[in-house]
């Protein structure tokens, strides 16, 4: 099977997790070059969004080593409308063949703008999730064997769990 040149991911990556890693493997085969989009770039500093697009940027950086790809990270600002949501990444990112995603939303929204859409398989989804990880850090449990052992690295390096757990922290609590 002939190859596309150059294939679209797009995730939050609140954090990056090993689902995302087994996605990545699947397309890697698939592709030559590989785009990951970080989506809600703005965000930060939140309990559901807690990582800077720098941080999550290292985040991947560090995750990408074990693939063999030629690989381009581009933080992308929401719009805040959805219908002008894919000419704004198609502006931020460089020119690519196929969008690969399993979120509803961006599928749809990508296959309307007439781009070749590929839908992923999701991989232990109960467990490799951004919202669990989140969870587990919040409640001050074990999630390091959730993501790749670089990314717990980078985690650790920022103290993410307790900003997390800083972060959610209300001043109505005593
Ligand atoms: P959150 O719970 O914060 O939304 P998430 O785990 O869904 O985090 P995202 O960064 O939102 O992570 O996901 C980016 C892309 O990776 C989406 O297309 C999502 O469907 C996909 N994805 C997330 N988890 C998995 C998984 N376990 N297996 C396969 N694909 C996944
Ligand atoms: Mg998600």
């Amino acid at each position: 099977m002939k190859k596309l040149h150059r294939g679209l991911y797009i995730g939050r990556f609140q954090p990056y997790h090993l689902g995302h890693s087994k996605v990545l493997e699947v397309i890697v085969g698939e592709i030559n070059e590989v785009i990951i989009g970080i989506g809600s770039a703005q965000e930060s500093y939140h309990q559901n969004n807690p990582f800077t697009a720098g941080e999550r940027v290292l985040m991947v950086s560090k995750a990408l080593e074990e693939f063999d790809i030629k690989s381009y990270i581009i933080p992308i600002e929401d719009v805040h409308c959805n219908s002008l949501w894919v000419s704004r990444v198609t502006s931020m990112v460089p020119p690519f063949d196929v969008v690969y995603s399993n979120n509803s939303l961006v599928v749809e929204l990508f296959r309307d703008s007439d781009v070749k859409v590929v839908k992923t398989p999701l991989f232990n989804r109960m467990m490799y999730s951004g919202s669990m990880i989140r969870e587990l850090m919040l409640a001050g449990k074990e999630w390091r064997h959730l993501v790749p052992d670089s990314v717990a690295g980078v985690i650790d390096d920022i103290d993410g769990t307790g900003r997390i757990q800083r972060v959610a922290g209300s001043d109505k609590e005593f």
